[in-house]
């Protein structure tokens, strides 16, 4: 059975067709600047990777222009072919727990959680009425960033602000990342045989967040109401004090507006470095003696650590660390300086081991009281298995 992964932003749609549940891919690609006369796709298919230059003025042409590939390229003779079509949605808000079938119902949901992600819950249901313009006879599935993180209690996801604000306009931590932190729970729990486990589990690229997760299910997450919260990202400045904005606001005449794309797309290793927010440049910035670079890794890095440290003593424990996405499956000295600060924990790093990119592996020694692996995630795969299961 064919099942279709869809990651629509304002002017991009990103896909993944799946053979289920032989979980193969069969084409994969991006198109990017919907909407504008200079759109554009890359696909990848039987190994190929190919460019086209091709007008697509709306969510709906870019899937047309996907059915034609699947056609020349010989994936799919016709439309009904394709069983399944799971669409990522950031923000469920407390509504959506688990992946769900679209209907009329829940894309007024996922509408009315716009206000929460306002850059992208609007992108997924252009998304989404595209496709079932395109797609009638599919099911079509939500698959939700926040849902993995529902099941945190009230204690770790109420904010000590004034009440009116969550009940009014529902102020909350709400977490992302979760279908990632789901998918490495998943295959974490499978490598050490069990589900009773205690896992910490942390999702480091350009944007980043470590979850708490015990007996497959998230009890804490370091991201909030926002992506903006918990760790250093690449261009986020993640927690701070939150009395520094109206301060700011105050000396500057900044607005909120101005002060939300500050603290999101110029704070983070970017402002730190005062060069970079990829990990790549500040580790060839350290190597070369640069000051910044070596001082961003070092509040970056300490950062992990404190979520870590903080996670592992409130589940009393820890059976597995988890390192994935860009940073996390990549990057070998960052996670050398995370490991090489849990010494206190009686984690230890097997630096052999850890001198490995994008690749399943257990990276602590054998007498490390917390076992370190790199699993490498796959939201895409996540999206069609929920998918599958729902069909
Ligand atoms: P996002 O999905 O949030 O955009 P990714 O998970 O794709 O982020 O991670 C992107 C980041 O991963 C880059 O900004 C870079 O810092 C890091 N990265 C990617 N490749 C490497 C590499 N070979 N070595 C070190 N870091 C890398």
């Amino acid at each position: 059975m064919k099942i279709l992964s869809v990651n629509a932003g304002s002017s991009s749609l990103k896909f993944q067709l799946y053979e289920m549940p032989e979980e193969k891919v069969l084409i994969s690609g991006l198109m990017e600047k919907i909407g504008s006369k200079d759109s554009f796709y890359t696909i990848k298919v039987n190994g190929e990777k190919v460019k086209k230059e091709v007008e697509l003025k709306n969510h709906a042409q870019a899937f047309e222009a996907l059915v034609e590939e699947l056609k020349t390229n010989n994936v799919a003779d016709s439309l009904d072919e394709i069983k399944g079509i799971g669409h990522r949605v950031v923000q469920g808000g407390d509504y959506f727990d688990k992946t769900v079938v679209i209907d009329d119902e829940v894309l007024s949901k996922i509408e009315e959680f716009s206000s929460l992600a306002p850059l992208h819950n609007p992108a997924a249901v252009t998304g989404i009425k595209a496709a079932f313009e395109v797609f009638p006879n599919a099911v079509q599935t939500a698959v939700f960033d926040t849902a993995f993180h529902q099941t945190m209690p009230k204690e770790n996801y109420l904010y000590a602000i004034p009440m009116s604000w969550y009940d009014e306009y529902k102020v909350r931590r709400y977490g992302m990342h979760g279908t990632s932190h789901k998918f490495v729970t998943e295959r974490m729990n499978e490598i050490l045989g069990r589900c009773d486990t205690k896992l910490i589990t942390c999702h480091i690229g350009n944007g980043a967040s470590i979850s708490a997760v015990v007996n497959g299910k998230c009890i804490n997450t370091s991201m909030g109401l926002t992506p903006n919260a918990g760790l250093i990202m690449g261009t986020r400045c993640g927690d701070i004090d939150a009395s520094i904005i109206p301060y700011i606001m105050e000396k500057t005449g900044m607005s909120p507006k101005e002060i939300d794309n500050a603290l999101n797309k110029e704070s983070g290793l970017l402002s730190l470095t005062g060069k970079s927010n990829d990990i790549r440049d500040i580790t060839a910035g350290i190597e070369s003696g640069d000051e910044n670079c070596i001082l961003a890794h070092k509040i970056y890095v300490k950062r992990i650590v404190d979520y870590i440290a903080k996670y592992y003593v409130e589940m009393n424990g820890c059976d597995a660390i988890v390192f994935t996405a860009g940073v996390g499956e990549n990057s070998i000295n960052t996670r050398r300086e995370v490991i090489n600060r849990l010494g206190s924990l009686g984690i230890t790093l097997d630096e052999e081991a850890n001198d490995v990119r994008v690749e399943e592996r257990l990276i602590s020694t054998k007498d490390s009281k917390t076992e370190c692996w790199i699993i490498p995630t796959d939201e895409e795969l996540m999206i069609a298995r929920d998918t599958l299961e729902l069909i």
